[in-house]
């Protein structure tokens, strides 16, 4: 199912999530604390600004507070790299932690806590290698098979697992698990793994442990440390709900409580983390912050603005089912920011040259043009016309269609924020290719009206030849063909369906007031689409991204 907007059709009332607070609120809760736990593992996706302004979001609104938690439980595959990204990023959207925590911070109570539970009798230490373990653990119509380690004495565990901790025994040949029951109806109760030994360097805690606990074992306790109130994952941790109370109980520590709403899904994106690292090591894009990426670093670096991230977390809304968004709605979210804050440029990117034959060799005027039809306070800027400029060499059709408003041979249009000019001959080489355009234009019409009150329909942009710049532009189209790459054929991977013209690079002309510009910067090009200055760019040579595109009206009207 794809959902454009399911804002639009609902009205603005609580989301479910909102409706659980104050319900919590209204039964003795007295305040909201939230926090946000990514595993410093990779960049941070659209998937996870969703989950940010959703934490972040309801703790505003109610006046509560949202930690920011890294979940460093696996020193394999963490790094302060990622660590440092995922702060950037979440500061680039606007908000601001409470507390910056980490579940390492917490080792050493989640160490004491196991062995109290052992102590209880709901913990052991297993020989069983992890093969064993998982073919001992049945399945959901057969109940699992009772480790032979399973009935070691509490002393024996206890011994055990502090060797474990003092680093005695090899990665994979020890864990700890808790004792609930091998024939659970929720196979996440069949003695679930609490601890792991992984001789591997921490991030932060450097060779201190050698013991590393498991998700199940560490969400909740850390979330009961923080005494989170609210603790809201994703749908597919429904399943283990249960088991993060179940810790939480046998613990008897402040009970946080956990809260499912559907991950996002976009069309023509992978979100997975281990599927974007694949992207960037198989250098099938330039980074993490590729503008084809769906992480928040390329959609910065792409022109996306915060505000525009923020309204797209909230049109999408909070869902209690998964669904699939159409990418179109992120799009729909930045062009309507833009609109209203980037400036407008002119810029050519298929340039046909066109000569004013009745224009004075080597002069220059200067037109005064809007840099913001939406906001006044962005004031003007000139623009220099000459002689001969550049035009779109799709605003030119030598044989016309009805209500064609653009360039042909006798018709007249106005050059954006200039004159009106007709054209009256056409130039070619020798295989037929247009080359160039001579026109006349009228004098008296510089000031948006004509010698004689006539009218033109057809506005086009232009840049004057001898005073434009030459800029890249990366013009940018979705990375997957499939509408669901991650959908993939029997054989096939989600390689198989990439998009061959995902990153189109050009030459185009711009108007000089653009050399300027500094990295970051965002336009609209009138008539062509969103650009923003990549940080590629040198004194020597200007780099955009395009954005995103602006709806072609045209192109719609004569499909
Ligand atoms: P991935 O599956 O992409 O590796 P993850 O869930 O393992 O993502 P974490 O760093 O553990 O990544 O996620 C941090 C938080 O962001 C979690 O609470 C997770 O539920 C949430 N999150 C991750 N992906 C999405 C998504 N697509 N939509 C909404 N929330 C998400
Ligand atoms: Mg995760």
């Amino acid at each position: 199912m794809v959902v454009i907007n399911e804002e639009d059709n609902r009205e603005k009332s609580l989301n479910f999530l909102e409706e659980i607070i104050e319900d919590s609120l209204a039964h003795g809760e007295k305040r909201v604390q939230t926090r946000f736990p990514p595993e410093p593992n990779g960049y941070l996706h659209i998937g996870h600004a969703k989950s940010i302004c959703l934490n972040f979001g309801l703790a505003k609104k109610y006046g509560g507070q949202c930690n920011l938690r890294f979940d460093d439980t696996n020193p394999v595959k963490e790094d302060t790299e990622y660590v440092d990204s995922i702060k950037e990023d979440i500061q680039w959207l606007g908000f601001q932690w409470a507390n910056e925590f980490y579940a390492s911070d917490y080792f050493d109570q989640l160490y004491l806590w196991a062995v109290e539970l052992i102590r209880k009798g709901k913990a052991y230490v297993d020989d069983q290698t992890q093969e064993q373990i998982r073919l001992n653990r049945g399945t959901v119509n057969q109940p699992g098979v009772e480790s032979p380690w399973r009935n070691r004495t509490v002393e024996e565990n206890l011994d055990l697992f502090e060797r474990m901790k003092n680093g005695e025994f090899p990665d994979g040949s020890k864990v700890l698990r808790a004792k609930i029951d091998m024939s659970h109806p929720n196979m996440l109760f069949r003695d679930p793994i609490m601890y792991r030994i992984i001789h591997a360097d921490h991030h932060r805690t450097g060779n201190r442990w050698c013991i590393y606990p498991m998700y199940d074992y560490a969400h909740g306790q850390c979330d009961s440390i923080e005494r989170i109130t609210h603790s809201i994952c994703t749908l597919e941790f429904d399943v283990h709900r249960p088991l993060y109370d179940w810790f939480i109980q046998e613990l008897g520590i402040y009970p946080s409580h956990q809260y499912e709403f559907a991950r996002l899904n976009l069309t023509h994106t992978v979100m997975s983390k281990r599927k974007l690292l694949q992207l960037v090591q198989n250098e099938i894009v330039s980074g993490w912050d590729d503008p084809r990426m769906p992480t928040i670093c390329a959609l910065r670096r792409k022109g996306y603005t915060p505000a525009s991230i923020r309204a797209f977390a909230d049109k999408v809304g909070v869902a209690k089912r998964d669904n699939v968004i159409d990418l179109s709605l992120l799009e729909f979210c930045v062009r309507e920011d833009l609109n209203k804050t980037a400036q407008r440029r002119m810029a050519v990117v298929r340039p046909l040259k066109v000569v004013i034959t009745n224009y004075p060799e080597g002069k220059t005027e200067y037109f005064e043009a809007v840099n913001n039809p939406e906001d006044e306070s962005a004031g003007k800027r000139s623009v220099p016309f000459s002689r001969e400029i550049y035009i779109e060499s799709t605003d030119f059709m030598e044989t016309p269609p009805p209500k064609y408003y653009r360039l042909a041979p006798g018709a007249e249009v106005r050059l954006r924020y200039s004159y009106l000019i007709c054209c009256e001959e056409v130039i070619k080489d020798s295989d037929g290719n247009v080359t160039e355009l001579r026109c006349t234009y009228d004098p008296m019409s510089g000031n948006g009206s004509s010698s004689d009150g006539r009218r033109v329909k057809g506005v086009i942009h232009w840049v004057s030849v001898k005073d434009a710049k030459e800029a890249e532009v990366r013009f940018y189209s979705n990375l997957f063909l499939k509408e669901d790459p991650n959908d993939v054929e029997d054989g096939k991977t989600f390689l198989d369906y990439l998009n061959p013209e995902s990153k189109v690079v050009s030459k185009v002309f711009v108007e000089p007031s653009l050399a300027e510009s500094s990295i970051g910067d965002k336009f609209q090009f009138e008539r062509v689409g969103y650009f923003c200055v990549d940080p590629d760019t040198t004194p020597e040579k200007i780099v955009f991204n395009r954005t995103v595109e602006l709806k072609d009206s045209w192109a719609k009207k004569s499909k």
